[in-house]
Formats: structure tokens, C-alpha cells, sequence
């Protein structure tokens, strides 16, 4: 059974913290607020008597749980192997299940989990954007006080047309080397379409045939996320259905969290499923970052990259770095450009803050966080910032409005689209 519901399996990745406090040294998010509660080691405990049902549901104790960006670098500093994001998540599903999601999560939760609703919604959204935020030379500001959206905050266009609704089904190429279905996600495919169409250019330059399923949703990931469980397997259910009935070689994603669904989510999430278990399984061996698909799989012929003269650095996102493995491949692709000069960062996978609806939900906090990636960044000097997740893409350029700083954001898979 998934560790979501089943607390003796949680309980052995509890047991293994040794309280050494490690985590302290790498918590984001511990750094700002000096809290134990915000670092993986109180977190833990707290955990353990929150899924023993020792301690109950308060707004203090949610309030605790929430404060997590889920980033990782507890786990990846652990001398235990503890993965502290996981028990976090154990927790949030536990909380959750006792009291129920808040009116105004339930409702967002159930329209991104209704592919129609959301696609409707959103494209609403994209046609009615102008009433509620108002276009400045940097992007899109919120015109009114809104729950989560600070006046200040800078907000990319959702895009006029999906790429979904744009993109072909099918995308042939002559003697096609492999062929791959495509996992878009929700901000290629809502606010940054040239994403996808960057993605496309470069499968065609490297003979891969793209299948682009039109009807995928959202990954699930955000309501997991929030700990709700039960709808998160029902949207894997849906992607293991629509993904397992495609004849390719391989799943390619251009976001680390979207990427996760599938090579980790899935499989936890449909163990027990005498149907789908197996099927996430076999999604799960053949998901690739588009990153480690075109290094470690296809093994891209370098040579024919064309020079892009530009000074870039790189942003590893939490997902795509520790939760992928992905970040070397995504590294050693604009290295191989020609003309790319990489000042690299002090500390490239710190985590930006974002991750996903926490900087909607503690700004402040969020952006402290952002405030060193921002520092960072600025002392490398270069013209972009690249990274390979439109949820830090969201953030960094928030930070970099906000900061009034030089650079532009692009994703990996734009900048090695300019080369060919
Ligand atoms: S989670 Fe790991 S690093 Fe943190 S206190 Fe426990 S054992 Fe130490
Ligand atoms: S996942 Fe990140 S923010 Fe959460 S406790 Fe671990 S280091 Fe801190």
C-alpha cells in the first residue's frame, strides 16, 4: 500500500532519523525562520505522532506541515537516508483525510481534476486575464487585492492558445530513430506553448517522432501536494490509462515535477492497484527528462549544434536535480552549444523559493528564500537565466521583476532549440 495510507510503511522511514540535525545546515526554509518546525527533523517527529493519531488536527499544526518546499535537500544531505519529503506528505494526506480539504482547495482540486473543466477554465482565463491583471513592460500584475497575490507580483500571460490545442498528434519525421510520447504539463501547455514547440523542433533535428496525447490533463502532483491523496490517484489512474495505451519508447518530460508523476508517483500511488499497478511501472522505466532521454538515451550528435553567442547560467530546479537526476544532462546540453559562455552558480541547486503554490501561498517567506537565488544570479553577470521548470521559470522571473535585474528566463530545451 502506498506510504500515503499506510502508516507502517512510513514508519520505517521515520525511525531512521537519528535527530543529528543535519537538515539544519541545508533547510531553505529553516535559514529565514530559524524555526524547528520548518526543518526536516521536527518535522519528522511531529509526523510520527501525527500519523500514530497522537496529536489531531489544529490550524498550527497544518500551518507546520505546509511549510515545507518539498525541495529535497534534507533528503539528499541525510547521513540516514531519511526522506523527509515524503513524510511530510504522509502527514499532509493524514491531516487531510481527518478534516477534510479547505472549500476553496476543494474546488480548485476538483477542476484540475476534470481535464474539460480546467481546459475550459483556463482558456476563460487566458480571454479574461485583462480584467483582473493589468500587462506592465514586465508581465502581468494582479489590478486588485487578491487572496495569494500580492498587488507587487509579477505573473507571466497565460498564452492565447495551449499548446495542446495547437500542437499535432502525431509529429513524424523520416527513419524516425525512436518514438516518444510527449508529457506537456500544465505551464507549457497554459503559459509557456513555446516550450513545447522548442521541445518539437529538437525531437525533429534528432529524428525522434513526438506523440503529443491530447488527452492529458494536469500531472496530479499540486493536489498531491496539498494531501489529497484519493484524487491524485485518480489522475494517475486517468495518465497510466491514456500513456500505456501508446506504442513508444519512451514518456519525455520538460518538467522535473511532471517527470516525478510518472517515474515515482504513479508507481506509490497504484502499488495495491491489481489493474494500473503494473502499467505505472512500466511507465515509470521508460519516463525520461527530455534532458537524460537526449544525453543518456539518443546521445545527440553535438557536432551539429550551431553557436548561439550568449553568457547563460543555470538554475537547477529541486524536481529536475534531486528528484530527476536529471541536472548534469541539463548542464552538459548548453555546455555543448557553441558560443555559450556558462558562468555557473555558487549554488545552482538551491531552491528558488517557488515550488509550485507555496509562493502563492507564503509570498513573504517564498521570496526570502528567492532573495539569495536572485544574489546569486546576479553575480554571475550572464544575459539568461535558464532553467528546466516553468513553476522556478514563474518565480525567478517574478524575482528578477521585482529586483530589476538584466536577465531573461528561458528553459534548457529553448536555448538548444536556437541552436539548430
Ligand atoms: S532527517 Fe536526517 S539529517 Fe535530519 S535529523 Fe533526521 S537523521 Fe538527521
Ligand atoms: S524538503 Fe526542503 S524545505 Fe522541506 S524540510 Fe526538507 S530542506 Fe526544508
Amino acid at each position: 500500500m502506498s506510504y500515503l495510507k499506510n502508516y507502517p510503511e512510513i514508519e520505517n522511514e521515520i525511525i531512521k532519523c537519528m535527530r543529528c540535525g543535519n537538515c539544519q545546515a541545508v533547510c531553505p526554509l529553516y535559514k529565514e525562520t530559524k524555526s524547528e518546525g520548518a526543518v526536516a527533523r521536527g518535522k519528522v517527529k511531529l509526523a510520527d505522532a501525527v500519523l500514530k493519531g497522537e496529536l489531531q488536527y489544529t490550524k498550527d499544526l497544518a500551518k507546520i506541515f505546509e511549510t515545507c518546499l518539498t525541495c529535497k535537500a534534507c533528503a539528499a544531505n541525510c547521513p540516514c537516508g531519511v526522506q523527509p519529503d515524503k513524510i511530510v506528505l504522509a502527514a499532509r494526506a493524514k491531516l487531510v483525510k481527518e478534516r477534510g480539504l479547505p472549500f476553496i482547495k476543494s474546488v480548485i482540486f476538483k477542476g484540475l481534476s476534470s481535464p474539460g473543466l480546467f481546459k475550459t477554465g483556463m482558456a476563460l482565463g487566458a480571454k479574461t486575464q485583462g480584467l483582473f491583471f493589468k500587462q506592465t513592460d514586465k508581465g502581468m500584475s494582479p489590478r486588485y487585492p487578491v487572496s495569494g497575490l500580492e498587488l507587487r507580483r509579477v505573473l507571466p500571460k497565460l498564452a492565447d492558445r495551449s499548446f495542446l490545442s495547437t500542437a499535432a498528434e502525431v509529429n513524424k519525421v523520416d527513419k524516425p530513430k525512436m518514438r516518444v510520447a510527449f508529457f506537456t504539463g500544465c505551464t507549457t501547455n497554459f503559459i509557456y506553448p513555446q516550450v513545447g514547440e522548442a521541445l518539437l523542433k529538437v525531437m525533429k533535428h534528432n529524428n525522434v517522432e513526438v506523440v503529443v496525447p491530447k488527452k492529458q490533463h494536469c500531472c496530479g502532483v499540486p493536489v498531491l501536494l496539498h494531501g489529497d491523496a484519493e484524487t491524485a490517484t485518480e489522475m494517475a489512474r486517468s495518465h497510466v490509462n491514456i500513456f500505456s495505451k501508446l506504442d513508444v519508447d519512451a514518456i519525455i518530460t520538460v518538467c522535473g515535477t511532471c517527470g516525478e508523476s510518472f517515474s515515482k508517483h504513479y508507481p506509490e500511488l497504484l502499488k495495491d492497484d491489481p489493474e494500473y499497478g503494473e502499467k505505472a511501472e512500466k511507465l515509470a522505466e521508460k519516463t525520461y527528462d527530455f534532458a537524460q532521454f537526449l544525453i543518456d538515451v539518443i546521445k545527440i550528435d553535438k557536432t551539429a549544434l550551431k553557436p548561439v553567442n550568449k553568457t547563460v547560467t543555470y538554475h537547477i530546479p529541486c524536481h529536475i536535480g534531486r528528484g530527476m537526476n536529471a541536472g548534469s544532462q541539463q548542464i552538459e546540453l548548453i555546455t555543448s552549444i557553441p558560443g555559450i559562455k556558462y558562468n555557473p552558480l555558487k549554488q545552482p541547486d538551491r531552491c528558488c523559493g517557488g515550488a509550485g503554490s507555496f509562493s502563492l501561498t507564503h509570498y513573504d517567506l517564498s521570496y526570502q528564500v528567492l532573495k539569495h537565488k536572485l544574489e546569486d544570479v546576479k553575480s554571475t553577470g550572464a544575459d539568461i537565466l535558464v532553467t528546466g521548470c516553468g513553476s522556478c521559470r514563474m518565480q525567478l522571473t517574478d524575482g528578477i521583476a521585482q529586483e530589476d535585474l538584466p536577465q531573461t528566463v528561458k528553459h534548457t530545451v529553448e536555448l538548444l532549440a536556437e541552436a539548430y
